[in-house]
């Protein structure tokens, strides 16, 4: 195994674009060194430039969130190269909308396996590490949908809603070990997702929006540097939405 980094070590999914990718600037502005996870090698490289253009530290790995090996495996290299493991930031998640009456069987399952058993599958490989450090963070990615609910998307609501379920058994299981685990659950934030949205939706989502716009994602990736820094040494087992007042939940 890599002599240890020095500075804590983070891992963050889906670190291509969007919320990802602003996670990650954060967490390296929070001298992080910060492990950028998804598929498109290219953007991931665009991100690292940028980290290391600001005087952070990062490098890339590859990783399609829905294949367990490719997960278990990124997990394992990270520790092996840098000899500890202390954020897991799981962030990557997909959309598949459609009315209940005509969901199909794989939009259901696609989303529940690429956004709730991925989480399962990386935070089971990445507690062991965690637990040899004495220190760990773990930050889900929920959502607004997985709290109050949203037509059209019953598969990922519950995907969403699986995680806040999820991350409070482990909040209640590794606490002991100084581990906390929790869920930040974005409203509607300006990113490639919801950007097909039509102008009626979002339209209709500034109307509910006590702030009366969408979010950006450095305003969801500051709530995400919060958890995973010293000062949230007392916090576990949350669910926080950052969404503009669009719940108040
Ligand atoms: P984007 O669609 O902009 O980005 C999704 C990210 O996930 C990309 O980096 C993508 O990278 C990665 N990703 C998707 N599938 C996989 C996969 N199979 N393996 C590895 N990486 C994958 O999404 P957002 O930034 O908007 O959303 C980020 C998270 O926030 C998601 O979990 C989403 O559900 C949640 N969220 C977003 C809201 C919003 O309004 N935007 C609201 C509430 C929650 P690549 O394609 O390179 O693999």
């Amino acid at each position: 195994m890599a002599d240890k980094t020095e500075k804590r070590v983070a891992i963050i999914t889906g670190a291509s674009r969007g919320i990802g990718r602003a996670c990650a600037l954060a967490l390296a502005a929070d001298d992080r060194h910060v492990v950028c996870v998804a598929r498109n090698v290219d953007k991931l490289n665009e991100v690292q430039a940028e980290i290391e253009a600001a005087g952070g530290s990062a490098c890339v790995a590859t990783c399609d969130i829905g294949d367990q090996q490719s997960i278990e495996a990124m997990i394992d290299k990270v520790f092996a190269d840098h000899g500890r493991l202390d954020i897991l930031v799981n962030n990557a998640g997909i959309t598949r909308d459609n009315l209940l009456l005509r969901m199909s069987d794989e939009e259901f399952d696609e989303v529940i396996h690429t956004n709730l058993r991925s989480v399962f599958v990386a935070c089971r490989a990445a507690i062991k590490p965690m637990m040899r450090g004495k220190w760990g963070r773990i930050i889900n990615i929920g959502s607004v949908a997985g709290v109050v609910g949203n037509p059209g998307q019953a598969n990922y609501a519950a995907a969403k809603a699986g995680l806040a379920g999820f991350s409070k058994c482990l909040a209640k299981e590794m606490g002991g070990k100084n581990l906390t685990a929790n869920v930040i659950a974005p409203g509607f934030i300006e990113t490639d997702m919801t950007d097909v949205l039509p102008d009626a939706i979002k339209d209709g989502v500034k109307t509910m929006t006590a702030l009366r716009r969408m979010g950006r994602p450095e305003e969801i990736a500051s709530a995400v540097a919060f958890l995973a820094s010293e000062g949230a040494s007392y916090v576990t087992g949350q669910v926080l939405c950052v969404d503009g007042g669009m719940t108040m939940c």
